[in-house]
């Protein structure tokens, strides 16, 4: 799990994700809702609505596949495609801090009719890494952009690599007071789990087969609610089903550049070199993702102004 454990009983009904469990049928699950934090994110960008809508989805993709991992570092997931949109990129800490960022031809996305993952990012790839510093590299993953919506990519992702059968149901819409995001996943339990209740395949079979038709009832609306508590949504879904749930955290908007990172960047680089990178006899460096700048005359001194 990712993000700051919050009190079990908690009111917050978004910013948040919700592990839980189906007793009965071997089957465990995360939902999360997001609203504060992606306005948050893209309020650091002055991004296409288009462009807007694509980052929201990859956050809540990315918050929902980080959420499934044990990790001690940064999950980071990267589409790359031919499309106007040629790079997005999201990182989440194990901490719940998550940034975003896309580049693109503000041109060829102004000459878009209509918007939607597939048109935007063209043919590619989604790529999944986890970066736990000095530690082994503990996860990778990468699967062709599949259909119009990122969502298909990330289900054809489940697909082929998770070697637990998974489903998610995710939804990310711009309302008059800001952004919503809302996912649900569910995933069978893996064979060594110690919560397993022991059961003859064919029935398991089946208990994933129904919770699969139940997940498919949800509708959007009830995903991006955020008067609707998660606990209330998941036992809509699944009362049937015994369930159990689990503390929820909480995930925020940060970044991680800062004036010592951009200094021991400067400092590795030739004085010569550093010459050129000048401008007016300054150097700018802008964090991509959250747009903070930081200046410096010499290499070794870095000034830094967040951003606006
Ligand atoms: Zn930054």
């Amino acid at each position: 799990m990712i993000g700051a454990a919050l009190d079990p009983d908690s009111e917050l009904t978004t910013d948040l994700i919700q592990p839980f469990q189906l007793e009965l049928a071997n089957v465990r699950g995360r939902a999360l809702r997001l609203s504060r934090v992606l306005d948050d994110v893209l309020g650091r960008h002055d991004y296409p609505p288009i462009v807007e809508q694509v980052v929201a989805e990859a956050i809540a993709a990315t918050v929902l596949l980080a959420s499934l991992l044990k990790y001690d570092g940064v999950f980071t997931f990267q589409a790359k495609g031919d499309g106007p949109v040629s790079l997005l990129v999201v990182d989440v800490t194990t901490a719940g801090d998550v940034r975003a960022y896309a580049r693109f031809d503000a041109d060829k996305v102004g000459a878009l009719e209509s918007g939607g993952a597939g048109r935007l990012l063209g043919q590619g790839y989604l790529a999944f890494t986890v970066d736990q510093g000095d530690k082994s590299e503990g996860y990778q993953g990468i699967v062709a952009l599949t259909g119009d919506a990122l969502s298909e990519s990330v289900a054809h992702y489940f697909e082929q690599s998770e070697q637990l059968p998974t489903t998610a149901k995710m939804a990310a819409r711009r309302y008059p007071d800001g952004w919503r995001a809302g996912a649900i996943l569910i995933q069978r339990l893996p064979e060594d789990d110690a919560g397993r209740i022991v059961k003859p395949p064919v029935e398991e079979e089946e208990d994933w087969r129904r919770a699969n038709i139940l997940l498919n009832t949800v509708a959007d609306v009830e995903l991006l609610d955020r008067t609707l508590h998660l606990n209330n949504l998941i036992f809509r879904l699944f009362h049937e089903e015994r369930i159990r749930v689990f503390a929820p955290s909480a995930i925020q908007r940060g970044c991680r550049c800062s004036s010592d990172r951009v200094q021991r960047v400067l400092s590795s680089i030739p004085a010569e070199e550093l010459e050129d990178l000048k401008i007016d006899g300054e150097i700018v460096i802008t964090c991509e993702f959250c747009g903070t700048e930081y200046r410096s005359t010499d290499g070794a001194h870095v000034t830094e102004k967040a951003y606006a």
